[in-house]
């Protein structure tokens, strides 16, 4: 649940941090909104003692004239209530959407402004150097048939595309050795439902209604295709109560991710970099409060040493404040250097949620109770909200682009990275057909 208590009690910080992350939040209506909602509860609860204590009153025995009066008392009383339930209920719903509006708060190292602003954490690897003129990986897809925009543009429209021949092995490899890298690290594999709730959506911190929304809505349901993986898998652990012992979990989860890209800047409209839909594998974890600032260098260095064994040069970005999005507390990007395309593209983000979302989806755990060294008067601890953090692990097409684009040769081909070459069957080059 939203802490409202708390927003009303930090209302000028909270309204700074809604500038700093440019923010459509509205903190004065929600804090307005809390207070009309506190009031009419109150005044619905008095009712209801009212309506209460004229039902006991004519429990006794009683003259018919008292009797038709508290009747008619107790009928009044049941209209009044109806009426000021069905505006409290009213009232809650409004109050819900406008609190899930309200961005969680900022890491203090975050740089404040726009994406300019944001700070370079670390730098891997240098630009490759080619004594050739470099292509795309869209001219390079369609030299060597891999990839068909017309085709997709025809069945689905703008923004989607066909994989063909080396390519599809290419996507198998690398979630399949991914996946395999992951689980050495103790991930729990997971692929989630495409379709999930819309109210699901909106408990981790996405909207899935407006103008400019990224999230596709299935008519006549009230379901929605998921973005990424990060909302079926928080969405799995709702209204869960966790033990202490059974924390960090780390899962990676597999799904297909679709986007509207409403509102997306016109750059890099053709190609892989910006598509309707994709697969990828996403990491997810939950753990204790105290140590989600641990776990979230922990999921980006997996990411640095996932970009590193295939070869790439990146750099890692602390992002700033207006890149955040609703739920990150903190959010790094990965930016890898994509030669044809001649500039670095984000190929994945790492965010640290804190209590957002699991506030939301209620998540849960409850710190251990030990006697002998608590002492045997302590009570039972209070449950704990968890934290959680989602971090990429292989976006698809962002992948295919740095891996043809980085690693095309003179004649055409393109070498594939030695780590997933035996996900591919030993191949070690895409040659020209
Ligand atoms: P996000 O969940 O928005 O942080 O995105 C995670 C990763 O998915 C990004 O770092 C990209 O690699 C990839 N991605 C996001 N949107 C798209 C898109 N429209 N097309 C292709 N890849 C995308």
């Amino acid at each position: 649940s939203i802490d409202f208590k708390g927003i009303r009690e930090n209302k000028e910080a909270i309204a700074a941090n809604i500038i700093n992350r440019k923010s459509t939040g509205d903190v004065e209506l929600v804090v307005e909104l809390y207070e009309q909602s506190v009031r009419l509860s109150m005044e619905v609860d008095k009712l209801r003692a009212e309506r209460n204590a004229v039902a006991s009153a004519m429990k006794g025995k009683l003259e018919q004239a008292k009797r038709q009066e508290l009747i008619t008392q107790g009928k009044e009383l049941k209209e009044r209530l109806a009426g000021l339930e069905v505006s409290l209920a009213q009232l809650s719903d409004k109050l819900q959407r406008e609190g899930q509006r309200i961005p969680n708060m900022t890491h203090p190292s975050v740089p404040i402004g726009s994406e300019d602003v944001a700070t370079v954490r670390k730098q891997v690897g240098e630009k490759p150097v080619f004594t050739f003129p470099v292509k795309t990986h869209v001219d390079l897809g369609q030299d060597l048939d891999l990839l068909d925009f017309e085709s997709a543009a025809e069945v689905s429209g703008n923004k989607f595309y066909y994989l063909k021949n080396e390519a599809v092995l290419l996507e198998m490899a690398l979630i399949n050795w991914t996946l395999s890298e992951l689980i050495k690290r103790g991930f729990t594999p997971l692929t989630t439902p495409d379709l999930v709730r819309s109210s699901v959506v909106e408990k981790c911190g996405f909207q899935p209604r407006g103008q400019n929304t990224q999230v596709y809505s299935v008519e006549d349901t009230d379901l929605c295709l998921a973005g990424t993986a990060e909302i079926p898998v928080g969405g799995m652990y709702m209204d869960s109560m966790l033990t202490e012992a059974s924390l960090p979990l780390r899962i990676v989860a597999f799904s297909h991710c679709f986007r509207t890209e409403a509102g997306a800047a016109g750059a890099a409209t053709r190609g892989l970099y910006r598509v309707h839909q994709f697969s990828k594998l996403e990491m997810f974890a939950i753990c204790q409060p105290e140590d989600s600032e641990a776990l979230h260098e922990e999921l980006i260095s997996i990411e640095e040493e996932l970009y590193t064994s295939l070869g790439l040069h990146f750099k890692t970005l602390d992002m700033s404040s207006e890149d955040l999005g609703a739920p990150a507390y903190r959010k790094y990007d990965v930016e890898a250097w994509m030669p044809g395309l001649d500039r670095y593209g984000e190929v994945s983000s790492a965010s640290n949620c804190t209590d957002y979302q699991s506030r939301r989806l209620n998540i849960r755990y409850r710190p251990e109770h030990n006697m002998m060294r608590d002492g045997p008067k302590t009570k039972m601890p209070a449950p704990v909200f968890a934290h959680t953090l989602n971090a990429t692990a292989c976006a698809v097409p962002r992948m295919i682009i740095a891996i043809l684009e980085n690693f095309q040769q003179a004649d055409g081909s393109v070498v594939i990275p030695e780590p997933l070459r035996p996900f591919m069957g030993g191949m070690e080059v895409i040659a020209s057909k």
